[in-house]
């Protein structure tokens, strides 16, 4: 332990590689100022004197099955849950260790979302919720905006999208944000240009999410920004079910037990892939590949649904029964006991790979 050697930027970006961050930037916590109080975290850690913001690669071959129609968990876990539920969490424990090994607090704050009081979607406070401690303060919880805060920090910028971009990863990357007492020398906010407004985001887009023509203009670190008004309703439902009509989804109907993580059947066709296949063809990106994500000639499939819903009958009779209730996302939630019964042998998988459906 030592309280005499403060840490500097050096310090804390070489200790966070070292834990696996991929891209790391500083900012001073008064480059929130003009932000509203229900997403200051200035709120949150009033001692703070800066923020660190760590940035995780969504692997590129994580999209790979979704891209291909044939495999959909490795997006929703590596390329989304994990990252954000322990890979970053994983990194923010371990810097927080060494930040309270040099005397200094920090807050780790992983990208889980804002807590019930606030609406996951579009980021406003659900009213009636929670109420103030004290007047003058935000009702709990504070939600912190990861892309402003990686903006903040001098990571990328904002792209057409809205999708967060950097010089290294393009679109593929999420956040995590340590808040801390430690003053830190700040990164500037990102001068380039990585968005050329190609409009392939709203092209692929198969949520009809992103408006080609509306966009939103913000001011942010002093910095005046903009990008296109979205439907974050339209892309919550797209990104689930597989677009509008379902046409990227292989699914048929509403087959139960899809994933224990949640559905990505879209997986982000145009603000993270089409925009990624984009950056890279125009070598945009400082960590490029060897082979191209697409292959000249590449056409998005679609699937027709107008066929007839095949489940088969000993799938359906083994459900019979066991499911409780549908949630908004068209998920079942499946009876309790239903585990019992497919250890039992009575559900059985119609695949090869073994496991239950
Ligand atoms: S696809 Fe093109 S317009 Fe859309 S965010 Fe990426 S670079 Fe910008
Ligand atoms: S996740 Fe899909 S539906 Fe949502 S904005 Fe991106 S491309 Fe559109």
């Amino acid at each position: 332990m030592s309280y005499e050697k403060e840490l500097t930027s050096a310090d804390v970006k070489a200790k966070a590689k070292e834990c696996g961050a991929d891209i790391v930037g500083i900012a001073p916590m008064s480059r929130w100022e003009g932000t509203d109080k229900q997403h200051d975290p200035r709120y949150i850690f009033p001692g703070a004197k800066s923020m660190i913001v760590f940035g995780f690669r969504i692997p590129r071959g994580s999209l790979r099955g979704v891209e291909e129609g044939t495999h959909y968990l490795n997006y929703a876990t590596m390329g989304y849950a994990a990252l954000n539920s322990i890979y970053g969490p994983m990194v923010l424990w371990e810097m927080n260790r060494f930040m309270e090994d040099h005397g200094y607090e920090a807050v780790p704050m992983a990208n889980v979302g804002g807590g019930e009081a606030v609406n996951p979607l579009t980021g406003n406070f659900r009213k009636g919720w929670s109420r103030p401690v004290r007047p003058g303060l935000p009702a709990p919880d504070v939600s912190v905006d990861f892309r402003v805060a990686a903006f903040l920090a001098g990571l990328g910028e904002f792209g057409y999208s809205r999708a967060f971009l950097t010089p290294e990863f393009g679109p593929r990357q999420r956040f995590a944000i340590m808040l801390t007492d430690a003053e830190l020398e700040p990164d500037p906010i990102y001068a380039g240009k990585i968005c050329d407004r190609c409009m392939e985001c709203v092209k692929n887009c198969h949520g009809n999410a992103i408006s080609p023509t509306e966009t939103v203009k913000a001011v942010i670190g002093g910095v005046e920004v903009a990008w296109a008004k979205r439907d974050e309703m339209a892309c919550s439902k797209a990104f689930r079910e597989g677009g509008l009509n379902r046409e990227l989804s292989p699914f048929d109907g509403n087959y139960p037990r899809k994933y224990g993580y949640g559905l990505a059947h879209e997986g982000s066709c145009g603000c993270i892939r089409a925009c990624m296949v984009h950056l890279e063809e125009r070598r945009k990106l400082t960590h490029g590949f060897r082979e191209p994500f697409r292959q000249p000639g590449w056409k998005q499939w679609e699937v027709d649904h107008s066929k007839p819903y095949e489940l088969p009958p000993e799938i359906r009779e083994a459900y019979a029964g066991n499911i409780e209730s549908q949630d908004a996302y068209t998920n079942y939630n499946i009876k309790s006991n239903y585990g019992t019964k497919a250890a039992a042998g009575l559900v059985q998988d119609n695949s090869s790979s073994g496991g239950v459906a």
